[in-house]
């Protein structure tokens, strides 16, 4: 095992939490935002450290302003968790108690025409209820406002990062040696599962399985199809491991694959690295995306590339930055993404390579470091 998975990384700080909640405040005001609101969910968790054990249709609200202290709403009686687990020193807690208006008692901390971002996750019926108790007060989507809030990592999330990347790769060194003939996709995905918590995985958010014909879905999970001899195989896996995403694929050949298989393998091989190589601080995201696809058209496949070429990943499995035409945000170190190109051939297979890259000062680190090569399974 290797020592990425073996030493549990240290607890973020409640300086940590302050840092995280000063430098959006920052990146608010540069975006002409009055402040920001952010509901139970990845920001919130990312900014506190908290979250709710039940996200119900009470609400909790952080508001972020340059001149005030960060405050929490919440509700009454949730007041004794919020205060125990929300982190950061100087966080204010204000409280509602059930049958009072929670919005008429948000209002008292927003402007009345101000212009705030909404974290995505923000229920309709919150933002709803906040819009009708200040009409003239605006919201934009914080994944549209800013897009990059939680995209650059520091180490103590890439800690993280490289400790499940380290986790799933140990998964895929077991799972290559079960049995994939004769079974299920779902018992092979079932495997894959029990491997990821064995190696440290707190939570398992996907293990698609996808044989044959059912590899050309690329969100294909897993299903009742019996996996046959000369079937090829998508595994693309991960989860939450101290608070932080995995996610990695690999397309494995049960038994001998023929030349067919082995070609457009390569091709989407050759398109994972040279998109790797392609990272640097600086260069644009659309430009990984551009590289990768440059190469499975050149191939003659660029139609059966349906898909982005990578997403971010940190307290979420998809999230900013996106390896996707137009987007031009450059690249920055400490910013971790998917590399992951496929081809699919529908009802025929599908061929994908997905690592986990992080940015450092001068290239990319890959955090999934399985070989790539086509890997034959019984
Ligand atoms: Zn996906
Ligand atoms: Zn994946
Ligand atoms: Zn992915």
């Amino acid at each position: 095992m290797t020592q990425a998975i073996r030493s549990s990384p240290k607890p973020f700080t409640p300086d940590d939490y302050a840092n995280r909640m000063a430098r959006v405040v920052d990146d608010a005001a540069e975006a002409g935002l009055d402040g920001l609101i952010v509901t139970p969910g990845p920001d919130l968790v990312w900014l506190t450290g908290y979250r709710p054990t039940a996200i119900t249709e009470r609400l909790t609200m952080l508001v972020l302003t340059a001149r005030e202290m960060p405050t929490m709403l919440v509700p009454a009686l949730e007041r004794p968790d919020a205060a125990a687990a929300a982190g950061a020193p100087g966080l204010r807690l204000v409280d509602w108690a059930d049958g009072s208006d929670p919005y008429q008692v948000a209002s008292g901390l927003l402007r009345f025409d101000g212009r705030y971002g909404v974290s995505d996750s923000t229920w309709s019926a919150h933002l709803l209820g906040l819009q009708k108790a200040l009409p003239r007060t605006g919201y934009s989507s914080l994944s549209e406002c800013l897009p990059m809030l939680r995209a650059v990592k520091d180490d103590s999330e890439i800690a993280r990062l490289t400790a499940a990347g380290a986790a799933a790769d140990a998964t895929f060194g077991e799972i290559v040696n079960v049995r994939f003939a004769g079974r299920h996709e779902y018992e092979v995905a079932a495997d894959l599962a029990r491997l990821l918590r064995d190696f440290g995985h707190e939570q398992v958010d996907f293990t698609v399985v996808g044989s044959g014909p059912n590899g050309a879905n690329p969100h294909h999970e897993a299903d009742d199809r019996v996996i046959e001899k000369g079937d090829t195989v998508v595994l693309d896996f991960g989860g939450l491991m101290y608070g932080y995403g995995s996610d990695t694929t690999r397309t494995v050949a049960v038994g001998e694959p023929d030349a067919e298989v082995r070609a457009v393998h390569e091709v989407v091989r050759q398109a994972q690295q040279a998109a790797f190589e392609a990272v640097a601080p600086g260069v644009p995201c659309e430009e990984i995306d551009r590289v990768a696809r440059t190469i499975i058209t050149d191939a003659g496949y660029g139609g059966q590339f349906i898909h982005r070429t990578g997403h971010g990943i940190g307290v979420t499995t998809h999230e900013p930055p996106y390896i996707v035409d137009g987007v031009r945000q450059p690249l920055k170190p400490g910013m971790c993404f998917s590399i992951e190109p496929g081809i699919y051939l529908p009802g025929r297979f599908g061929v994908r390579i997905e690592d986990i890259v992080t940015v450092t000062q001068e290239s990319g680190l890959r955090l999934n470091n399985t070989p790539r090569d086509l890997h034959v399974v019984e």
